[in-house]
C-alpha cells in the first residue's frame, strides 16, 4: 500500500500504511505535531486521531486557524458536561454546541442549580483538563447506544430520532469517549482536555430542551473558551464592556423603545425618541435607494396560502410562519409575511416585462412576521416582528455581474455612513442539494467572487453553505469593541423566477427567464438599530441623535433663546429652561447622551454670545452665536453618500 498526502505547499509525503493526521504532523515536525488541533481533508474537518487511507490533500490545523477556536469550545462543552456529570450524578445532559465566543450545554439537574455552582464546576473541569484524556472516537449499532444511554432520556430521544447534527445516522451511531464520560457527537474534538486551558463559565440561563416550549426546561451553562489566556481576558473585558452597552438596557434609559407583556414576546413599541431615530436611519436608506436607481413599492402583510405554496415556504419555511388566519365562513387560509420576496415578485409579474426594461430594482421598508422560538429572542437583535430595507432585483444573466458589482459597492458606502468601516464577507456556494445547472452556478458564484476582489474585501469561503437555490455574500462589521455583526445579504436566486414563471421579452422577442437577487442591506431595522445603540453605547453621532442639541439657559433669556431655535429649523432640540442650577442641566443633558448643549445666560445678551458643549470633546466657550451656529448645523450634518 503506497498513501500519497499533499500538503497545501503542494508538497507530496509518502507512507506505506495508513496514517493518522498526528503522525503526519508529527512527520512534519515535532511542534506541529504538538500544536495539530485537526486535520482538513476535502473541506470537511477530522480528529487528528482520523486515519488516512488514501490520496489526499490535506491542511493540518492550528490554533491560528478560524475553525480551530469552534473545535475547542466545542470540546470545551464536552468537558462541562463530564464535569456537572462528575458532581451531580444523577443529572440529565443534552446538546452542547459551540456559539459565537463560547459554547453552552444543557442539562436538567435533580435540583436546579445556582450561580454559585459555576465556580465549583470550573474547578473540576480544570481538573480533568489537566489529566490530558484523549478523545476517541467510535461508531456502534443503534441498539448497543440506546443501552449505553439507557438513563439518559435526552441522549435516547437523540438516538431514536436519527439527530445527524448530534452524530446519530439511521444504523450507526458516532459516540467520544474520553475516560469514563461519554457523549453522542460527530465531532471532530481537540486531541485531548489538555487543549482546553483558557476557559470561563460566564452565566447560566434557561432553555426548553430542542428549544419548543412543550419540553421541559432545562437549565443551560453558557462558557468561552480561548488558546490563550489573553484572548480569555481580552473578551471577558470585551464583556463587561457589552453588559454596559446592551441596548435593552439603553434603549430604556434613552426611551427609545419598550414592550408590554399584551403585545406578546419579540414586538416592540417605538416611543417618540426611538421613532426619531428610526425614521433618520429609514430616510438616510430611502434616499441611498433613491439614488441607486431603486423604484419604491408597498405591500400588504398578509397573504393567500396559494401564494407561499408557490412561492414554496410552506414547504420549506412553515416552522419560521406564524399559523394561519382562517375565517370560521370558508376555506381561504392567510399567512403573515415572513419575507416580502413573493409580493415584489407578484409586482414584477403583473405586467409583460421587456429586456429594455431591465434590470428591475424594487424596494420596500417591508414589515415582516417570524415565528421565531421565545429562547432565541434577544431583544432588537432577534424579534419576531421587523422591517427589512428590502429589495429584489429581476435582471437578466448577462446583468449579474454589472448588478452585483454596484450593489456590494452600494452596501459598503450605507455601511460605512453609518460608522461601520471594517467591512468581512462570507461567499456561501453550491451545497450538495441544488437546483439548477451547475454552470449558473459557476458564473453566479463567480460574480460574487470578483465583486468583493474588486472592492478589497476581505472574506472567506464557504463552501458548500449556500441555500439550495443560490449562492450568496453575507457582510459582517466589526463594532467599536471588535464584535462581528452580520448585516447585508446579497442572495441570488435560480428558483423563485422558475417557482413564479417570470418572464422577459428579449431583443430576439423570445420569451427567458430573469433571474433574481434579495438583497436586505441593513437587513432588519429594529436589529440595525440595536447594534448601532451598542456600536455607540447610546452616544450617537449628531446626526443620527433623537435630540442633536439642548439649549440650557441661565437666568431669563427667553426671547434670545427663541432668536436661536428659530435660526436653527433643520435642527431637532430642546430647551432647558427650568429655574434649576446649570450644573444639573448639564449632567442632565449628557445623562441623556445629547451630543451638543448650547448654554446662555443673561450676560450673552448684550454681546450675542454663547458657550457651546460637544459630548465627549472640547466645548468652545464664549463664542460669537453666530459662530456656534455654523458649528452646531456641522456637527448635525448627515454623512454624504458617497457612491
Ligand atoms: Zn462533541
Ligand atoms: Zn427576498
Amino acid at each position: 500500500m503506497n498513501i500519497e498526502i499533499t500538503l497545501p505547499d503542494k508538497s507530496i509525503r509518502k507512507y506505506n500504511n495508513p496514517i493518522t493526521g498526528e503522525a503526519i504532523a508529527l512527520d512534519i515536525g515535532p511542534k506541529l505535531g504538538k500544536d495539530a488541533i485537526g486535520i482538513e481533508i476535502n473541506k470537511q474537518i477530522f480528529d487528528t486521531s482520523y486515519e488516512i487511507t488514501e490520496n489526499v490533500s490535506i491542511n493540518i490545523l492550528t490554533s491560528k486557524d478560524r475553525v480551530s477556536l469552534s473545535i475547542l469550545r466545542h470540546s470545551t462543552a464536552h468537558l462541562l458536561a463530564q464535569a456537572v456529570l462528575n458532581l451531580f450524578p444523577g443529572t440529565q445532559y443534552g446538546v452542547g454546541p459551540d456559539i459565537e465566543d463560547g459554547f453552552y450545554y444543557d442539562f436538567l439537574f435533580e435540583q436546579t442549580i445556582s450561580d454559585e455552582d459555576l465556580p465549583k464546576i470550573e474547578k473540576e473541569m480544570k481538573r480533568l483538563s489537566a489529566e490530558k484524556q484523549y478523545f476517541s472516537k467510535s461508531f456502534i449499532d443503534k441498539s448497543q447506544a440506546l443501552n449505553i444511554f439507557k438513563n439518559q432520556k435526552f441522549k435516547m430521544e437523540l438516538i431514536n430520532t436519527a439527530d445527524a447534527t448530534e452524530g446519530v445516522d439511521a444504523d450507526q451511531v458516532s459516540v467520544y469517549s474520553n475516560n469514563d464520560f461519554l457523549d453522542l457527537c460527530r465531532g471532530p474534538h481537540v486531541p485531548h482536555t489538555g487543549f482546553i486551558k483558557h476557559f470561563k463559565l460566564t452565566r447560566l440561563g434557561g432553555a426548553y430542551w430542542r428549544g419548543d416550549e412543550d419540553n421541559p426546561q432545562l437549565q443551560r451553562i453558557y462558557g468561552t473558551s480561548w488558546f490563550t489566556d489573553d484572548d480569555l481576558q481580552q473578551y471577558l473585558t470585551r464583556r463587561i464592556e457589552a453588559e454596559k452597552r446592551d441596548h435593552r438596557k439603553i434603549g430604556k434609559e434613552l426611551e427609545l423603545f419598550t414592550t408590554a407583556d399584551e403585545l406578546g414576546p419579540g414586538q416592540f413599541l417605538w416611543k417618540p425618541n426611538g421613532a426619531l431615530l428610526r425614521n433618520t436611519i429609514e430616510n438616510y436608506s430611502k434616499k441611498a435607494h433613491i439614488q441607486n436607481g431603486y423604484e419604491f413599492v408597498n405591500t400588504p402583510h398578509i397573504g393567500r396560502s396559494t401564494l407561499w405554496e408557490t412561492s414554496g415556504h410552506l414547504e420549506h419555511y412553515e416552522e419560521g410562519m406564524y399559523p394561519p388566519l382562517q375565517s370560521k365562513d370558508n376555506d381561504d387560509k392567510y399567512y403573515l409575511k415572513p419575507m416580502n420576496c413573493p409580493f415584489h415578485i407578484l409586482i414584477y409579474k403583473s405586467e409583460l416585462r421587456s429586456y429594455k426594461e431591465l434590470p428591475v430594482r424594487l424596494f420596500e421598508l417591508g414589515s415582516v412576521y417570524r415565528f421565531e422560538k421565545t429562547g432565541v429572542l434577544h431583544g432588537l437583535l432577534r424579534a419576531r416582528g421587523f422591517t427589512q430595507d428590502d429589495a429584489h432585483i429581476f435582471c437578466t444573466f448577462e446583468q449579474i455581474n454589472q448588478e452585483i458589482n454596484s450593489l456590494l459597492r452600494f452596501s459598503i458606502s450605507l455601511l460605512k455612513s453609518f460608522g461601520f468601516n471594517d467591512i468581512e464577507a462570507d461567499l456561501s456556494t453550491k451545497p450538495k442539494k441544488a437546483i439548477g445547472e451547475d454552470k449558473d452556478w459557476d458564473i453566479a458564484t463567480e460574480s460574487l467572487e470578483n465583486a468583493l476582489n474588486d472592492e478589497g474585501i476581505n472574506f472567506i469561503t464557504a463552501e458548500g453553505e449556500g441555500a439550495f437555490y443560490g449562492p450568496k455574500i453575507d457582510l459582517h462589521v466589526k463594532d467599536a469593541i471588535g464584535r462581528r455583526w452580520q448585516l447585508s445579504t446579497i442572495q441570488i436566486d435560480f428558483a423563485q423566477p422558475n417557482n413564479f414563471k417570470l418572464e422577459y421579452v428579449t431583443s430576439k422577442n423570445n420569451k427567458d427567464r430573469p433571474v433574481m437577487v434579495h438583497r436586505a442591506l441593513l437587513g432588519s431595522i429594529e436589529r440595525f438599530t440595536g447594534i448601532l445603540i451598542e456600536h455607540y453605547s447610546g452616544e450617537f453621532p449628531g446626526w443620527l441623535a433623537p435630540t442633536q442639541l439642548k439649549i440650557l439657559t441661565i437666568g431669563n433669556v427667553e426671547d434670545y433663546v427663541q432668536t436661536i431655535v428659530d435660526k436653527l429649523p433643520n435642527v431637532r432640540l430642546k430647551v432647558d429652561n427650568r429655574n434649576i442650577r446649570l450644573g444639573e442641566k448639564i449632567h442632565d443633558a449628557k445623562k441623556q447622551k445629547i451630543p451638543l448643549s448650547l448654554i446662555v445666560g443673561e450676560k450673552d445678551l448684550s454681546e450675542n454670545t454663547g458657550s457651546l458643549n460637544i459630548l465627549n470633546s472640547e466645548s468652545i466657550n464664549n463664542q460669537k452665536i453666530s459662530h456656534l451656529l455654523k458649528e452646531i448645523n456641522k456637527q448635525v450634518k448627515e454623512p454624504k453618500f458617497e457612491f
